[in-house]
């Protein structure tokens, strides 16, 4: 491992479904390196294979072919309870509707992913509240998600991304369900965190405006990365 890694390597990664009597090969090589700071716009139609790549790249699926390489790791060989462990503790996920537990308050919603870990309550609690803190929400740690907008309730599904410090950032369409204006505040604070933390960010998005000001853009053509410059 060299400080040269990518934080994440999809290495010639194939992907194919069964439907019915059809094989729909739907990633058919895909090479796609993306570096620690680095943010990466994932444009493409529907059905082009956004979902299926940031699945395999957040080890929830495997590929038929290729290798995800995790910080220099090969996962591919690796246990169930190693894929786990690299997943809760290297890749965070944010998703287009927030999926944030309704019972329970932003900040904790924010520790949970903390506690799976093994950290204890308290800090857990104060790692919670320092990020919220962050991401403008000091004053929004003990609503439930029910209490606060739509722009609030994605930056604590934020904050809970980055909650164990990940390596990788992962995003589906995460402001895809705000107004414009909501969307430019959240995104913003988004790449904000990229930047600081020094995450490696797949974000799928449609919004063509946002995806310009990230650091590079590719599509998914015929099953593989194509850069768009
Ligand atoms: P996108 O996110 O770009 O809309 P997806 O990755 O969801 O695309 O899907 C790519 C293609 O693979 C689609 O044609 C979809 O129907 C198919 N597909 C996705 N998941 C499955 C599955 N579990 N079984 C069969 N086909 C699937």
């Amino acid at each position: 491992m060299t400080s040269q890694d990518p934080a994440i390597f999809l290495n010639a990664i194939e992907r194919r479904y069964k439907q019915g009597e059809i094989v729909l090969e739907v990633l058919r090589g895909v090479e796609l390196a993306v570096w620690p700071g680095q943010s990466v716009a994932l444009i493409a139609p529907s059905g082009a294979g956004k979902s299926t790549l940031l699945h395999i790249a957040g080890l929830l699926e495997h590929p038929e072919v290729g290798e995800v390489f995790i910080d220099g790791v090969a996962t591919s060989t690796l246990s169930d309870a190693e894929r786990t462990r690299i997943r809760r503790t290297d890749i965070g996920f944010i998703y287009q509707f927030h999926h944030l537990l309704p019972e329970f308050s932003a900040v904790e919603n924010v520790m949970l992913p903390q506690m799976i870990r093994g950290l204890a309550r308290r800090e857990a609690k104060s790692r919670a509240a320092e990020i919220l803190h962050y991401l403008g929400l000091k004053p929004r740690l003990a609503h439930r998600p029910a209490e606060l907008s739509g722009g609030e309730q994605q930056r604590v599904a934020i904050a809970r991304a980055v909650a164990n410090a990940p390596k990788v950032l992962l995003a589906d369409e995460p402001t895809g369900n705000l107004d414009t204006r909501t969307a430019e505040h959240v995104f913003k604070t988004l790449m904000q965190l990229v930047q600081a933390s020094r995450l490696a960010a797949i974000v799928a998005t449609h919004n063509l405006e946002l995806a310009a000001r990230m650091d590079r853009r590719v599509t998914i053509q015929d099953g593989r990365i194509v850069e768009i410059t």
